[in-house]
């Protein structure tokens, strides 16, 4: 058994077990909760008194350590199962929600899980969104999440929800099958305080913030991070509008979201009270209420008013079955 030829550098924990006693058929993804380097995720890990491990940490300058050599069994994810088959990697993250990391640490990430698959003999990476599936390596899954063992959120939603991604880009490596040319995109800013664009990935400056809702074109990427001409932008933030060529397609993606919803407001306005509803359906209204037809929605504690919450189509579809049945 070797290990990554990937790492630049090897600080052994004492907080291992040696050997692991089962086959390396599973690799499981941490976040640290801090954007640590290399040499603090050595010390920190090198400590007794942690009681914890991993087999590599990746700091957020993308470089990669191993803390406790591939053969050996880490003290990682609070499973001793999961850790005698697992391989698993600590990831330099934000210390706080939704624990992102940075396109160094991803693009690390992603040629370091190709690499344990190539050299153990894993045929790709499966991840399902369903625990036991997980836990149980039901349908050949081989991607398992701290979470699953012991009351954490680790590894935090930013890298728990692209583990299909990160599935995804490390097979597209196994298959050998080059990605292909990059084809530009157009994607839509979903960012409710603004997206900043930067100079470079990262830690470039901020040149500018684009407002929710700026629709972008994304003409080079670099892990996370996009190019949209004037600088380079977090690709999280950004909602893939559908290919150029489709426009019916591009028209509705861009319609999807807030904007469609702030449309829809606006065509379907919901009336809270009485006094809202348009003067030529407000009797009929005002009488369902009256007789407890229409009960309204929210209220229920004490002293708290209750919204009659109908929507403009709501009172049209009212008013009708009533005539309806005064006509019958
Ligand atoms: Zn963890």
């Amino acid at each position: 058994m070797s290990n990554s030829a990937l790492s630049c550098k090897r600080v052994i924990s004492p907080n291992r077990n040696s050997p692991r006693n089962h086959k390396i058929d599973t690799i499981t993804i941490h976040c640290v909760v801090g954007q640590m380097g290399v040499d603090a995720l050595c010390s920190e890990f090198s400590r007794e008194s942690k009681g914890a491990s991993c087999n590599y940490g990746i700091g957020y300058d993308g470089r990669i350590v191993t803390v406790v050599d591939e053969e050996d069994r880490s003290w990682c994810t609070s499973s001793g199962e999961n850790d005698n088959r697992a391989i698993t990697i600590e990831c330099a993250s934000d210390a706080f929600y939704p624990y992102a990391i940075n396109a160094n640490v991803w693009k690390s990430l992603i040629e370091l899980c190709a690499d344990i698959c190539r050299r153990n003999g894993i045929p790709k990476l499966v991840w399902s969104t369903d625990k036991n599936a997980r836990v149980n390596h039901k349908n050949a899954c081989n991607l398992t999440v701290h979470r699953d063992y012991a009351n954490k959120s680790c590894p935090g939603d930013y890298i728990y929800n692209r583990l299909g991604q990160i599935a995804k880009e490390v097979n597209q490596k196994l298959s050998g099958v080059p990605a292909g040319p990059f084809k530009p995109y157009q994607g839509q800013v979903n960012a409710d305080n603004g997206l900043n664009c930067r100079t470079a990935p990262v830690s470039g400056n901020v040149i500018k913030t684009f407002s929710d809702g700026t629709v972008l074109t994304i003409t080079k990427e670099d892990g996370n991070w996009g190019c949209c001409g004037q600088g380079w932008v977090r690709l999280d933030y950004i909602t893939k509008i559908a290919s150029a060529k489709d426009l019916a397609a591009k028209e509705d993606s861009i319609m999807d979201g807030k904007t469609f919803k702030k449309m829809y407001d606006e065509i379907n306005p919901t009336y809270n009270t009485i006094d809202e509803v348009p003067s030529y359906w407000w009797a009929d209204i005002k009488e369902l209420v009256d007789k407890g037809i229409i009960g309204g929605v929210g209220g229920g504690r004490v002293g708290e008013p209750t919204r009659l919450g109908l929507t403009h189509s709501d009172c049209k579809a009212a008013v009708l079955a009533k005539r309806i049945r005064e006509k019958l």
